[in-house]
């Protein structure tokens, strides 16, 4: 038994056969699903699906790369959603420097689902943009960790590029939110600074990838009760999906190797990552 503690269920991606995705993960033994928001339409969707799936339940938040088009005030409807009882944490949230303002193409086109318009050059923007655009991430980023603490929930962190950035602004709120660090893909140094607030790691499809040695390194040494497995479907299907779409049930294959990483049965595996999940996550238990 697994959980897919990240996935992006309410992405069109999946409009043409929703109810076989389902099933599939279901007939592979990933029997609890947490579809993550990136925006509030996306955070509604997922609720949706939560109410219409026992399986499924939801994250709601605000994704960095998309700060710009975020509301100046994004708590207030936050508050409302975390009410719903199968809202289960605060995400996906955090920080993202991968591609500036000031770098070629543009930000805000950077999630994969978004179809880039092949073609278009974006013309660099000043560097005064990219202080501009990591303030905004900064805001909303703050924003929704207040929300977590006034809700009493914990968050996921998405982070590219920003680490201790990151980790400094999370930092003053541990001991009242965790957060789990999604698509990790740090060494094991820094996955210890994540541990040392508090916080997790999980782990995608990465880990089966010929070029994913060093996230094998951080799996070997991160505790068998400090991580949690995920698809971040989809995207990053693992081997020997790499390339098509992803979806919950290829947690089957993440967990192989991660077993083989961990030199532990899938049985062990899959006990110790739904308790930690089940415990990060209460209401997956309400
Ligand atoms: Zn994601």
């Amino acid at each position: 038994m697994f959980y897919d503690t990240h996935a992006h269920l309410d992405y069109p991606d999946y409009a043409g056969d929703f109810a076989e995705v389902i099933a599939r993960a279901q007939a592979a033994g990933i029997t609890k699903m947490i579809s993550i928001g990136t925006s509030l339409d996306s955070s509604e969707r997922a609720i949706r699906l939560a109410e219409k799936f026992p399986a499924i339940y939801a994250a709601v938040g605000w994704h960095p790369s998309d700060a710009m088009k975020a509301p100046s005030d994004i708590r207030p409807a936050l508050r409302e959603m975390c009410k719903h009882p199968k809202v289960v944490a605060i995400g996906e949230i955090g920080l993202d420097y991968h591609r500036l303002p000031s770098m070629s193409g543009a930000h805000g086109v950077s999630r994969p689902a978004i179809p880039v318009e092949v073609g278009r050059v974006t013309p660099c923007a000043p560097p005064e943009e990219d202080v501009r655009y990591k303030q905004k991430q900064a805001d909303i980023f703050q924003q929704q960790l207040e929300v977590a603490a006034e809700a009493g929930l914990n968050c996921v962190i998405h982070q590219r590029d920003a680490f201790d950035d990151t980790l400094a602004q999370l930092k003053p709120f541990a001991g009242k939110v965790r957060g789990v660090f999604h698509c990790f893909g740090e060494n094991a140094g820094r996955m210890r600074r994540v541990l040392d607030i508090g916080s997790l790691v999980s782990f995608t499809g990465i880990v089966t990838f010929k070029n994913g040695q060093n996230v094998r390194d951080t799996v070997a040494a991160t505790p068998l009760d400090k991580f949690m497995l995920e698809t971040d479907c989809p995207y990053l299907a693992p081997v020997p999906y790499r390339g098509k779409r992803c979806e919950p049930a290829y947690v089957k294959e993440i967990s192989e190797t991660v077993a083989q990483v961990k030199n532990c049965s899938l049985e062990e595996l899959g006990a110790a990552t739904c308790q930690t999940a089940n415990e990060f996550f209460p209401k997956l238990l309400a």
